[in-house]
């Protein structure tokens, strides 16, 4: 049987027999457009507004179509807008039919890929970004995710952010992306399934005796508000990675209420300015990682993970899957508590 992969324009996704991992081909992704500018001299100021970015205003003869949009404080002009992804990992209009090819599976790349610009200005980043324009984001980020949950076939939907070449970033103008899958990849089953065993060990949420456990220990908090802890994991896999995680147990990034989402955008904006202060504006992803259409589960229990690009996985760590982390958690919250510290 032909795949869908072989026209070497279609996205398909594989299995590996072995591991039961996932991994998507995305062909038309080696066609993106790359801002080659910002990667030869970083240190170039950056227009307010670019020609021949599809993101900016007035280029939207560049974008597929405008999906959603949200107005600013005025009412004027856009602030935030929600876009198909012009190069797509996956896209909807295919089958999400498993097939067997040889001994191995596979199936059509379907999902849903979308970007959110977070601001009509070219020049702006998230974390020198106004308190209201942050808070706009996460409505966005909140309303496409029950958008997308509408779709039963989307299993998924990762919303995330790459900051900075280093994270993927190929566009300069300031966005945030969102993908939905039609299957669960095989480290977030892990994770399901150990807060799953946790849960049927000894009654509780794994996250919420977690976050318990920080703040009475205090040692790698770095932040605190009404619906939001911020700390420095026990077992940060780099340096500086953080979790803000919601204190009231919520399963899935759906549950959150409109307080909580302004506790959030809080919360984020605080710490990635703190990170853009103290560590010189670092390369970072972060991701919101919730549960594959959970609905009120006991044991699962959202967060969004702040990931700094300051350190590369060598030999060992990928051979082994074992990260080596050069800094000690305790260490990093204590520099980002110092005010004095730069
Ligand atoms: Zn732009
Ligand atoms: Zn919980």
């Amino acid at each position: 049987m032909s795949a869908p992969g072989d026209d070497g324009v279609n996205s398909e996704i594989r299995q590996n027999k072995a591991t039961k991992e996932w991994v998507i081909f995305a062909p038309a992704r080696g066609k993106r457009p790359h801002d080659f500018q910002q990667r030869h001299d970083e240190d170039a100021p950056v227009p307010p507004h670019d020609a021949h970015c599809p993101f900016c205003p007035g280029n939207e003869a560049k974008l597929p179509t405008v999906i959603k949009e949200w107005r600013d404080e005025t009412g004027d002009q856009w602030q935030a807008r929600v876009v198909p992804n012009k190069f797509p990992a996956l896209t909807p209009d295919v089958s999400i039919q498993r097939y067997a090819q040889g001994i191995n599976m596979a199936m059509p790349g379907y999902g849903q890929h979308e970007v959110i610009v977070e601001s009509p200005r070219h020049d702006q980043d998230l974390a020198t970004m106004t308190p209201a324009a942050v808070r706009t984001l996460i409505e966005s980020y909140y309303q496409r995710y029950l958008d997308l949950y509408q779709n039963p076939c989307n299993v998924l939907i990762q919303i995330f952010r790459n900051h900075g070449s280093s994270a993927g970033a190929s566009l300069r103008h300031p966005h945030s992306q969102v993908i939905a899958t039609g299957m669960v990849p095989r480290a977030i089953r892990w994770r399901e399934y150990e807060a799953q065993r946790y849960f049927d060990e000894l009654g509780r949420c794994v996250y919420c005796d977690t976050l318990a456990f920080e703040l009475s220990d205090q040692q790698r908090v770095v932040l605190e508000n009404a619906s939001f802890a911020a700390f420095i994991p026990y077992a940060a896999e780099c340096p500086f990675e953080t979790w803000i995680v919601p204190k009231r147990h919520q399963s899935d990034f759906s549950e959150i209420t409109e307080a909580e989402r302004a506790d959030l955008s809080l919360a984020l904006h605080t710490l990635l300015a703190k990170l853009h202060t103290k560590l010189n504006d670092p390369d970072y992803n972060y991701t919101i990682n919730t549960g594959a259409r959970t609905d009120h589960e006991p044991q699962s229990h959202w967060y969004l993970r702040i990931r700094p690009r300051l350190v590369t996985r060598a030999g060992f760590e990928i051979g082994s899957g074992m990260r080596i982390n050069p800094s000690l958690p305790e260490a990093d919250a204590a520099f980002l508590n110092d005010d004095q510290a730069r």
